[in-house]
């Protein structure tokens, strides 16, 4: 997966990161499928150990454009995971409370504690991505927060947080596609926002602040993926191959059992 992270700014550019391409996986898409069920297989074992070692905390932050499949990912990515330990946090518009708070305070109560996963569904980068893109607060403003966010990144990294970035890198000609399926199937109507099309209109905008954002923020300890994300299937498997990858690296193990567990009849 070392193709897709991203850890300093040196020579980063969105531009090198293609949405379309599937070269993760080389098989049939029966091949794929049975691939995805083995590696959610992995990723629900590693995520028992988490929870029974109790020692490390895990922050999966999926960021992408309007369709870009975060939802599709985590119902997918998560499927088999013991509901119990995962948590997932939708940050929305800020409601007035938390406008008038700095933009950190509703997202360090939702971090991971021990033992436990914490997938956000958009997140703090939204106040460098949207707000930046719409002037919602003065350049000024918006403009220290990638310092800030590295701080409190490395504040939480430094006692005992493990942060993996997730950016589903879709093209905007994929984004037509998602936005017309999400007009033409009555099902999906619901998932159709107007105002969804205005935000497609400053497309290059994003790209920008989406560029800098991970650029400035991109650090060895909490790292970012570009994951190609116009192929599902193969967004599925990169993803979880990342979080498989990560949790491996942390080297758990199960907690050592009460001594003399050997002798004790049950009557
Ligand atoms: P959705 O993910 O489709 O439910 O949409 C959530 C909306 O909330 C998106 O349009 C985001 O841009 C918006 N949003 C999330 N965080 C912020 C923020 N900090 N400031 C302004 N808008 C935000
Ligand atoms: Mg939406």
């Amino acid at each position: 997966m070392d193709q897709y992270r991203v850890t300093s700014a040196a020579g980063f550019s969105l531009a090198q990161f293609s949405p379309g391409d599937t070269s993760a996986f080389e098989g049939s898409r029966d091949e794929a499928k049975k691939h995805l069920k083995n590696l959610r297989k992995e990723l629900a074992e590693l995520q028992f150990l988490l929870w029974a070692e109790d020692k490390h905390k895990l922050l999966v932050v999926l960021q992408a454009m309007d369709t870009g499949g975060k939802d599709g990912t985590i119902r997918n990515v998560f499927k088999g995971v013991n509901p119990q330990g995962v948590w997932v946090t939708n940050f929305k518009a800020p409601t007035a409370e938390e406008l008038a708070h700095d933009y950190l305070w509703r997202v360090h109560p939702h971090a991971p504690g021990n033992g436990e996963i914490v997938v956000f569904n958009r997140s703090h980068y939204e106040d460098v991505l949207v707000v930046r893109v719409l002037d919602l607060v003065p350049s000024q403003r918006w403009g220290r927060r990638y310092d800030h966010i590295v701080d409190f990144e490395q504040r939480l990294v430094d006692e005992g947080t493990t942060i993996v970035k997730i950016y589903l890198n879709i093209s905007k000609d994929e984004q037509a596609g998602r936005l017309q399926a999400r007009l033409d199937d009555p099902e999906r109507n619901w998932k159709f926002n107007a105002g969804d099309l205005d935000h497609r209109k400053l497309w290059d905008e994003y790209m920008a602040a989406y560029e800098d954002a991970i650029a400035r923020t991109a650090t060895a300890t909490a790292p970012w993926y570009v994951v190609p994300a116009n192929a599902k299937w193969h967004r599925n498997i990169v993803v979880t191959q990342i979080l498989v990858d990560t949790l491996k690296a942390l080297d758990m193990k199960f907690p050592e059992p009460e001594a003399g567990l050997d002798t004790i009849v049950i009557e």
